[in-house]
């Protein structure tokens, strides 16, 4: 087969030598009283980077949004504000608390939430924000901040798209009150599958590490449950992964950095397609290329996915607005402070991440590159 004819799948992890070797050596030495080894050394090495005090290793990051609200205690009657357009993981969690997620409308440059939206959709049920750093730009934690102490409300950064992008020369996942990250295997970190959950709030660290074991204090050897609740760990196995990944950090997001800068250097010149953004005072770490072109073209996303599968390059759509999908149809409540036309609507209806993996080299970037040139100029 020629090479133009191979498949480009659409994202992927950067696995080396080393991950190979800590997993094997999690798989022989992670039991008895090395159990939580790979764990300790993973949740340490990731709180440093971030610059968060605590770190807690769990199988997903949806685990995390869920215990980040059951520990603040949000739950029936409560409104938690939310940003229409992410994926359904940043919100889903609402309703297994039992509380009604609000949806509100994102920027038109970041795709991140809008912070007037915000403020606008406050009611004396609102206990809560989750703000999301969309593919890997970052929200206007400025004003997030602001709002959420005005208001006494705790504020959630899903930065499960942002691991290493940067606000005020912070780290994305340091700008909430807690910040949480995925290592799917689609993710910039990658252990398959994994979460963490990083804080600064040493009650609120206590109160997830009860709730994330059974409802056990840390330290419990008596194995009497003061609650009921969750089981939420991750392996060792997978935490060693983790700990591989994160000592290769500055590689690693420099890698997607290059990714997104050889994608511009083609694509920059196409009249009417916006790109992810990178505003002054942050940096883009760039999780998936993502391009929006305008209406004009034609084209919607499946068109355009569509248009890429027949020249065999896999791609994704972006996040459909939750207030048109199925799985919210019906929740009047939530959608009552969308705008008539949102402005996320039309960003989702056009916007398509085009192949963003660590197998991305310029051979390939210039061939998934050429394809959209063509299908735009057709
Ligand atoms: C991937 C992702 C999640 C969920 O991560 P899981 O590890 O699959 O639970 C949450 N929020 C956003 C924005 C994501 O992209």
């Amino acid at each position: 087969m020629a090479a133009s004819d191979d498949f480009i799948p659409v994202a992927g992890p950067s696995i080396t030598d080393r991950e190979v070797e800590y997993a094997a050596d999690a798989a022989r030495n992670a039991w008895y009283q090395n159990h939580y080894s790979f764990n300790a050394r993973f949740e340490t090495l990731f709180a440093e980077t971030i610059g968060v005090a605590h770190a807690v290793s769990l199988p997903h990051c949806t685990a995390a949004i869920h215990l980040a609200l059951a520990a603040r205690g949000i739950g029936p009657g409560d409104e938690v504000i939310v940003p229409d357009v992410t994926w359904i993981a940043s919100i889903a969690p609402v309703d297994y608390v039992g509380a009604t997620p609000i949806f509100v409308d994102i920027l038109p440059d970041t795709w991140c939430i809008d912070p007037d939206a915000v403020e606008a959709a406050i009611t004396d049920r609102t206990k809560a924000i989750i703000a999301v750093d969309l593919y890997g730009s970052m929200a206007d934690w400025r004003r997030l901040r602001k709002i959420a102490d005005r208001h006494g409300l705790f504020l959630l950064e899903d930065s499960a798209e942002a691991l290493g992008s940067t606000y005020d020369d912070r780290q994305a996942g340091s700008h909430g009150d807690v910040g949480v990250f995925s290592f799917h295997g689609s993710k910039t970190v990658a252990t398959g599958e994994g979460g963490m959950l990083v804080t600064g709030d040493p009650a609120l660290f206590a109160r997830v590490m009860t709730l994330r074991d059974h409802g056990r204090p840390p330290g419990d050897r008596f194995f009497i449950n003061t609650e009921v609740a969750f089981k939420y760990k991750m392996s060792a196995v997978q935490a060693a992964l983790g700990l591989a990944q994160m000592e290769r950090f500055d590689e690693l997001i420099a890698a997607k950095r290059k990714i997104f800068a050889s994608y511009k250097e083609r694509l920059g010149d196409l009249q009417g397609v916006a790109f992810n953004a990178e505003p002054e005072g942050t940096e883009n770490s760039f999780w998936m290329v993502t391009v929006i072109p305008d209406a004009e073209y034609g084209l919607d996303k499946f068109a355009i996915m569509e248009e890429l599968k027949a020249r065999n390059i896999d791609s994704r759509p972006f996040f459909s607005p939750l207030s048109t999908i199925p799985a919210y149809e019906g929740r009047q409540q939530s959608k009552r402070f969308l705008p008539a036309q949102p402005k996320g609507h039309a960003i989702a209806n056009y916007g398509v991440n085009l192949p963003s993996g660590y197998h991305m080299d310029e051979a390939k970037i210039d061939r998934v590159a050429k394809a959209l040139s063509d299908i735009l100029r057709k």
